[in-house]
């Protein structure tokens, strides 16, 4: 681990109290209101243009560190006030967006959590290797030019939420609008792009919590995501829409699923097996919120073909606790308090190295 923050670690430590630190984005509501919950004091790092919505919630913010621009969190006013509250910084799915890998990766403040996934999440390929490597099934991988015997999905770099990832069945379809997209510069390289078997089947998504203070992966909830326009399509007749009409997978929102009981001890495996495969390849692995994005086919199969290293924004849907995270806990337990609730267990075991990197 780098230096800087074991010290940071072991100096948090030595005082026993930390305060939790996120920025106004993504989950941070829930962030804040779970570490309230568990009676930690809790700083909102914000962009002044923001700071207006989040004063709405200071019954939740016990401070506000406010920016001009998301980069000043690498610069040392921020990250001195951060250490100054003892600020442990609960990373969720804006902070690459927001400062860029560099800086997230680096900064000394300690993360609840593993930073070492940050760079494999901005990787789609490396992303697709972890979750094969762990064991867990996941779509097939077509190379680009290379034959195409069934529908795929073809993932562009970077793309937000879904945006511009399109559907085809020929390598010539997919060779010529790659060709064009790369021509109006909306993707740099095809050798960036991810060609993958489209998956039939209902989306689900599971929300994760590995605890290494007990040394257990529970399963906290799940979601589906909401996307134009392949959910609004099936609400439109066949026979209204235009021949040339492409379905496209915007997120737009979330919805709230429990699964088929019979389903959990699979996917309980599959979180088991990625903090296993995470703990030998990104060590110290995955802590805390982790989530595993899934296509569950009519054979039961559960496909997985995107995972998320932390805290997603599909589980606003439970501040209040999901069913599973309910039976876990006997009280409404949201992932936000959950994470705060493991620092607490963490600094009562003295085992705060457990938790942070
Ligand atoms: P992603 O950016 O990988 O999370 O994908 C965005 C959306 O595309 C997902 O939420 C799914 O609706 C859809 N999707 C992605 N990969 C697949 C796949 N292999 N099979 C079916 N649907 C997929």
């Amino acid at each position: 681990m780098n230096k800087d923050v074991s010290r940071i670690i072991e100096d948090y430590a030595s005082r026993g109290e930390v305060s939790i630190a996120t920025l106004s984005s993504h989950s941070s509501l829930q962030i804040l209101h779970g570490a309230k919950k568990e009676g930690f004091k809790t700083l909102l790092v914000t962009l002044a243009s923001r700071e207006w919505f989040y004063r709405q919630f200071d019954h939740i913010v016990d401070k506000f560190i406010v920016v001009n621009g998301w980069k000043e969190l690498c610069t040392g006013k921020v990250l001195e006030e951060l250490r100054r509250e003892n600020a442990v910084m609960v990373p969720h799915g804006s902070i690459i967006e927001y400062v860029g890998l560099e800086c997230a990766e680096n900064i000394p403040v300690p993360y609840f959590g593993n930073r070492y996934l940050f760079r494999v999440e901005s990787d789609q390929r490396l992303k697709m290797q972890y979750l094969v490597e762990s064991g867990i099934k996941t779509p097939r991988i077509y190379k680009y030019g290379g034959e195409i015997d069934k529908l795929v999905i073809v993932k562009l770099p970077g793309a937000k939420g879904g945006k511009g990832y399109f559907l085809s069945r020929s390598s010539t379809h997919i060779k010529e609008k790659l060709e064009q997209m790369a021509k109006e510069g909306a993707i740099k390289s095809v050798d960036d792009v991810i060609i993958q078997e489209y998956v039939i089947g209902t989306p689900a998504y599971f929300h994760y919590f590995y605890s290494p203070v007990l040394n257990r992966v529970e399963v906290l909830g799940a979601d589906i995501r909401y996307e134009s326009n392949v959910d609004g399509l099936r609400r439109v007749p066949l026979k209204y829409l235009a021949e040339d009409v492409e379905p496209s997978f915007v997120v737009t929102g979330n919805l709230p699923l429990v699964v088929r009981e019979s389903l959990l001890p699979t996917i309980l495996e599959y979180g088991i097996k990625f903090v296993e495969y995470t703990r030998k390849q990104s060590p110290p692995g995955a802590i805390g919120p982790f989530c595993l994005e899934s296509v569950v086919r009519d054979d039961l199969e559960i496909v997985v073909f995107e995972f998320s290293g932390r805290i997603v924004a599909g589980t606003n849907l439970y501040v209040s606790g999901s069913p599973y995270s309910y039976l876990y806990w006997d009280e409404p337990m949201s992932v936000g308090r959950r994470i705060a609730r493991e620092l607490k267990l963490a600094l009562k075991a003295a085992s705060l190295e457990k938790v942070l990197t």
